[in-house]
C-alpha cells in the first residue's frame, strides 16, 4: 500500500492556484520526502498554469529546474527528498485519472529515458465547499496502476475521491519501491524491495 501524505505548505499551495485556475487545467510535478515504507510527504509541488479546460500538457525542462532546485534546497539526499511524480487537476472532472492520464503515466514509467521505476500521479480538485478532493495512484513499469491513500498532515485537509474504479484497484497493493529520475547521478528511494528495477546503463 502506498499513502502519499500532503504537508501544510502543499495544501495552502493547492486550494490557492486551484482557486485562482478556475475552469483551466494546472499541473506540476511532485517534490516528496519517504516518510515510511510506502509512504511519502509532498514538501513542495510546481505549478504550471497554461492548461485549457479539458487538458493539460506538462513541460518537463520547467518541472526538472523545480526538481533540481528541490534537490539543492535538500542537499542532495536523493535516497530521501527527491521527485515523487505528477499531479493536474481536473476541475470540470472528477478527481480521478482519465483513461489517457493512465496511459501518459505508464509510459512515462516505462520510458528508458527518466530514471523512476515507481512514480505516483495525484489528481486534485477543489470540492463544492473550496476544499480539496483527489485521488492518488501508483505506477510501475509492467504493471497496473494501484490506487494509494491520499492524507494530508492537517486532518481533514484533503478528501478522497470515490468512484467504482476504487473498487476494482484498492484490492491490490504496491510494494514500496524506488524512485530514481532526472540525474543519472542521483539515485534514489530505497531500491532493493524493487522487484524489476531498471538498469541504470
Ligand atoms: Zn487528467
Amino acid at each position: 500500500m502506498i499513502e502519499v501524505v500532503l504537508n501544510d505548505r502543499s495544501v495552502r499551495k493547492l486550494k490557492r492556484e486551484l482557486g485562482a485556475s478556475g475552469s483551466k487545467e494546472i499541473g506540476g510535478v511532485l517534490a516528496a520526502e519517504q516518510v515510511g515504507n510506502g509512504r511519502f510527504m509532498v514538501i513542495d509541488l510546481s505549478v504550471q498554469r497554461n492548461g485549457t479546460d479539458s487538458s493539460f500538457i506538462r513541460d518537463p525542462v520547467q518541472h526538472r529546474a523545480f526538481i533540481q532546485a528541490f534537490h539543492e534546497r535538500m542537499g542532495h539526499q536523493p535516497g530521501r527528498f527527491n521527485y515523487l511524480g505528477e499531479w493536474h487537476s481536473h476541475p470540470s472532472y472528477t478527481a480521478m485519472p482519465s483513461v489517457e492520464d493512465f496511459d501518459q503515466m505508464q509510459s512515462l514509467v516505462e520510458d528508458e529515458e527518466q530514471m523512476s521505476t515507481f512514480l505516483v500521479l495525484l489528481v486534485l480538485k477543489l470540492d463544492a465547499n473550496d476544499q480539496l478532493l483527489g485521488s492518488a495512484y501508483g505506477f510501475r513499469p509492467g504493471q497496473p496502476p494501484v490506487r494509494g491513500r491520499l492524507t494530508s498532515i492537517e486532518n481533514g485537509a484533503v478528501r478522497e475521491e470515490t468512484s467504482p474504479l476504487t473498487r476494482i484497484l484498492a484490492t491490490t497493493t504496491l510494494p514500496h519501491c524506488v524512485v530514481r529520475l532526472l540525474s543519472r547521478t542521483e539515485l534514489s528511494y530505497g531500491e532493493p524491495q524493487c522487484p524489476t528495477p531498471k538498469s541504470d546503463s
